[in-house]
């Protein structure tokens, strides 16, 4: 919490609040908003944004997790090699009672700072590189 104010005044009532262990009710976090500065706003609009797009990825990491669950791993070469069946979650789909879809070949690897992956398909199959 104390993150998001930031002149001396409202840290010291934020600091004051937790001490109490004292949750800040979304009324008197705005009462302590409408004190800022229009540059004090601006850095807060974009913590704001910026924490609200970190809680969507999170969101979509997690939905991600639910829906696909991991049959099998190999590691081969450099890429690592999921059996993965999916759970598309359309409604009325069969995956909805149990019976997933696939399951599906996918492969992974890491390339600089970020995961590559490719569909390989039903039947697991090696890359070639
Ligand atoms: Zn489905």
């Amino acid at each position: 919490m104390s993150a998001i104010l930031y002149n001396e005044r409202h840290q010291v009532i934020i600091g004051n609040a937790m001490e109490a262990k004292k949750e800040m009710t979304l009324k008197e976090v705005k009462e302590g908003i409408a004190e800022l500065s229009r540059a004090e706003l601006e850095r807060l609009d974009k913590w704001i944004h910026a924490r609200m797009l970190r809680l969507e990825k999170q969101e979509a990491k997690s939905a991600e997790k639910r829906r696909r669950e991991i049959l099998r791993e190999e590691k081969r070469g450099g890429w690592v090699y999921q059996q993965v069946a999916v759970r598309c979650g359309k409604p009325g789909c069969k995956c909805n009672e149990g019976q997933p879809h696939g399951a599906y070949w996918y492969a992974y690897r890491r390339e600089g700072r970020k995961v590559v992956s490719k569909y390989i398909g039903k039947e697991l199959r090696e890359l070639d590189e």
